[in-house]
């Protein structure tokens, strides 16, 4: 590995702020060890930051001010907008479907269920696999089966992944989530210590 005439100006000036002598270790490391430190300094360098980069453009001097002003929140408002309508008899029927044995549903992704009755409603949801949006406007009709199978149980977490597609509109599929999610089930090794 070389570094960049930029890099080794930079990791000079690094070596050099250490042997100042403003530290005397760090990380359990003696300040003196610079092979080491060379060596930490020298990955740093080449490590791909770009994944701590927040790719949202920072905001500007209005936003700013914007973001800066009283808010006022919970104010009543009417609200007009086109809504899709669902069929509920088909949630009902697709939640009696896809419930286990203890009546509980599943998520289809990461395996996770209510873990307690005592917290209310239908915590996982049904998640429409072909976005509700993309159906003509009139609605489509479909067998009570082939509504079923366009329906999957997701946790709310495993449901939010799925609709947060980068880049475009697009959801994800069930078997793109099941390898970017892990399980929790218990035998997925995530819950043992
Ligand atoms: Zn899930
Ligand atoms: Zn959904």
């Amino acid at each position: 590995m070389s570094l960049s005439p930029q890099g080794q100006t930079l990791l000079q000036l690094l070596v050099d702020k250490i042997r100042d002598g403003r530290f005397t270790r760090v990380n359990g490391r003696a300040v003196g060890d610079t092979e080491w430190w060379s060596g930490e300094i020298r990955a740093a360098i080449v490590y791909d930051w770009s994944i701590f980069v927040n790719d949202t453009p920072p905001p500007t001097l209005p936003e700013l001010i914007e973001f800066t002003r009283a808010v006022v929140e919970g104010r009543v408002a009417l609200l007009e907008s086109t809504i899709r309508t669902r069929c509920e008899g088909l949630r009902c029927r697709a939640r009696q479907y896809y419930a286990g044995s203890d009546g509980r549903l599943q998520c289809e992704v990461c395996g996770w269920t209510k873990p307690d009755n005592r917290f209310s409603g239908h915590i996982v949801e049904l998640h429409h696999i072909r976005p509700l949006a993309d159906l003509p406007s009139d609605g489509s009709t479909l067998t009570l089966a082939e509504a079923i199978a366009s329906l999957a149980p997701l946790c709310p977490n495993c449901h939010r992944c799925a609709h947060s597609r980068r880049g475009d509109r697009n959801t994800f599929t069930i078997e793109e989530l099941k390898t970017m999610v892990p399980s929790r089930l218990p035998d997925s090794g995530i819950y043992g210590d």
